[in-house]
């Protein structure tokens, strides 16, 4: 009698999508790979094929079909390309829990796509909920879908609410480690290069994520998220900054008591916690010693210097498209500064000049959110310098 739990990969060459397959390796009886999917790392797809032997892989990139295909030619594995390959695949019935790990927007179809099919999320991509967190979470009740969040914080709030979902959530507190610049001002930061915003001082992630993280935009996202996934109004959702990442993030409920989540910061658990769901697995990761950790400390988000965390507030606020248009201007303002186009500081210039620019829609269909997201891309794009 098998119970094992077969899941798709979306993202599987990402940092995500390789520590779940870590995760995946030390528990083969309880999970079997049935999907795994990239956008254009044919060469990890295929050695990550080799070794798991999905039922199927699918490569984004249509001109990578060809040297996939024939890399495992000699393997059961059915090959597949292009985005609406994608959609079906994850269809498929086997398949329990779809994992999604992709970077950014480009997450959002590909995840309604796995909600339409009825498949549990275990969700790592948060910028699905950031950009139409109402439209995902509407689709996936009337789906009867649950989405399992792996960012580290929601999953720290889910661990929190087991037993209590019958208890109203009174606040949350989003734990923040402030990032490499914490305690800067903004005359060292208008001059940081991206070698010193990419080493995060406590998570090894994306590069994406690790420079949302050092401008505070990662919070930002999150406490959209966190509205949407736990059901929450932006007043109930606060941010704590907490430099040594134990504590992942903290529930109060109605009768004033706080329930968190702690350990070390290893994404591996909350991953695992996501697939296993109710079930914790016994695992070797390495276990917190508090003779390492002699105090946890606890301090303000400082969002006079860190502007996006504001202008992430204000947009959940605000709520209709402006999260949508938030995300857009950020992705555009973060690829700009690691190609070195553009300082630290002028990626908040540049979000916040496309919040005011592009049109509010206050109920915004999946359409409109197309249309804001292109529209942004452009006008942000237009704001480059040349
Ligand atoms: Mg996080």
């Amino acid at each position: 009698m098998s119970e094992k739990k077969h899941i798709a990969i979306l993202g599987s060459a990402g940092s995500i999508g390789t520590q779940t397959l870590d995760v995946v390796r030390g528990q083969r009886s309880h999970f079997e790979v049935e999907v795994l999917s990239t956008f254009n790392n044919a060469d990890v797809l295929i050695r990550q094929a080799q070794e798991f032997t999905p039922n199927a892989v699918v490569i984004g990139d249509e001109k990578k079909y060809n040297y996939v295909r024939e890399a495992l030619s000699d393997l059961p594995v059915k090959v597949y390309a292009g985005e609406e390959a994608l959609a079906q695949v994850v269809e498929m019935d086997d398949i329990d829990i779809v994992l999604t790990a992709m970077v950014g927007y480009s997450g959002l179809k590909p995840t309604l796509n796995a909600i339409r099919a009825g498949k549990q999320i275990a969700l790592a991509n948060k910028e699905t909920l950031v950009v139409a967190g109402e439209l995902v979470t509407r689709l996936a009740r009337e789906k009867a879908v649950n989405i399992y969040p792996i960012d580290s914080e929601h999953s720290a709030i889910f661990q929190c609410m087991a037993g209590e979902w019958e208890n109203p959530i009174e606040k949350i507190y989003l734990t923040a480690s402030g990032g490499p610049f914490r305690g800067r001002d903004k005359a060292f930061l208008k001059s940081v290069r991206k070698e010193q915003a990419l080493k995060h001082p406590n998570w090894d992630m994306g590069a994406k994520i690790t420079i949302d993280s050092a401008s505070l935009m990662n919070k930002g996202l999150e406490m959209i998220e966190a509205r949407w996934l736990f059901n929450l109004q932006p007043d109930q959702i606060d941010v704590i900054v907490h430099p040594q990442s134990i504590i992942h993030s903290i529930v109060q409920f109605e009768d004033g008591s706080m329930k968190a989540q702690m350990g070390l910061p290893d994404m591996k658990l909350p991953i695992q916690y996501a697939l296993a769901y109710p079930k914790r697995l016994k695992s070797d990761f390495p276990r917190f010693n508090f003779a390492e950790y002699p105090s946890l400390s606890f301090e303000k988000a400082d969002t006079d210097t860190f502007r996006n965390l504001e202008l992430a507030i204000h947009a959940m606020r605000q709520g209709g498209n402006k999260a949508c248009i938030l995300n857009a201007a950020n992705e555009i303002a973060v690829e700009a500064f690691l190609k070195d186009q553009i300082g630290f500081l002028e990626m908040s210039e540049m979000i916040e000049a496309c919040l005011e620019k592009i049109s509010f829609i206050a109920s915004p269909s999946y359409e409109d959110y197309v249309k804001t997201d292109t529209e942004t891309r452009m006008l942000a794009k237009e704001l480059l310098p040349v």
